[in-house]
């Protein structure tokens, strides 16, 4: 299992050296998303924040429910679309065309954001 959280990270003379988003599986501990490619940050919500910043960013993934249709998150109506972005906070959603069109990801990342706004104390348990 792989556990996603922003730890804090010691220093040489095990001071704080700041917070990184990171994974861990068994006792191997290491960055995500973009805390990969930069220092860490001051706390720990900025840390989350980050990660939360680059699932958003990733490219916006479209499916289609294979047997049924669920209501849209937006306006309530019956529909088989799906939207996410990123593997872990913006799993499938239920948007419809109307709401979310087709090739608009600027607003199909508006939405998402909308209908699973950022949180304090993320933990991610998952099997990749
Ligand atoms: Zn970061
Ligand atoms: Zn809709």
């Amino acid at each position: 299992m792989n556990y996603y959280k922003a730890r804090e990270l010691a220093d040489r003379d095990g001071h704080s050296g700041g917070f990184h988003f990171t994974c861990r599986n068994d006792d191997r501990v290491w960055p995500v998303g973009a805390c990969r490619d930069h220092p860490p940050h001051p706390t720990a919500e900025d840390a989350e924040r980050c990660f939360y910043d680059h699932e958003l960013a990733q490219p916006v993934v479209r499916a289609l429910l294979a047997d049924q249709m669920l209501r849209c998150g937006v306006c309530n109506e019956f529909t088989a679309q799906t939207i996410r972005a990123g593997m872990h906070l913006f799993d499938s959603t239920v948007v419809c065309e109307t709401c979310v069109p087709l090739g608009d990801d600027d607003e199909a990342r508006r939405v998402l954001a909308d209908l699973h706004p950022f949180t304090t104390g993320i933990l991610i348990v998952s099997s990749w």
